[in-house]
């Protein structure tokens, strides 16, 4: 035992630290790349024409209810469970923004 193994076990180490994290990390990158990709205006305005189907539920609403859960809110309209940072009801398509409005 010298200074030589210890400097390898410390590489070692290092190489796992990487081999462990850097899969998490990546994915976890690519996670936020594809929320930046998302466009609610763009699948909202095709679904208006007619041209691509609702998403229902919408992916987005997944993946906030898979990372905040569920908070209680309910839309007011027709009352369906609303996951914590939707910004639309799953069922009626409600911008949950204007619901204090009414
Ligand atoms: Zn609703």
């Amino acid at each position: 035992m010298g200074i030589g193994s210890t400097a390898e076990l410390a590489f070692r180490l290092a190489v796992a630290a990487v081999a462990i994290g850097g899969p998490t990390v990546l994915y976890l990158g690519l996670w936020r790349f594809l929320a930046w990709l998302r466009d609610d205006a763009l699948i909202d305005r095709l679904a208006a024409q007619g041209v691509v189907e609702e998403p229902r539920p919408a992916p987005v609403d997944v993946l906030a209810s898979a990372t905040a859960g569920i908070d209680g809110r309910r839309c007011s309209a027709c009352g369906t469970r609303v996951v914590a940072g939707g910004a639309r009801c799953p069922r009626c398509r409600r911008d949950l923004g204007s619901d204090d409005k009414r």
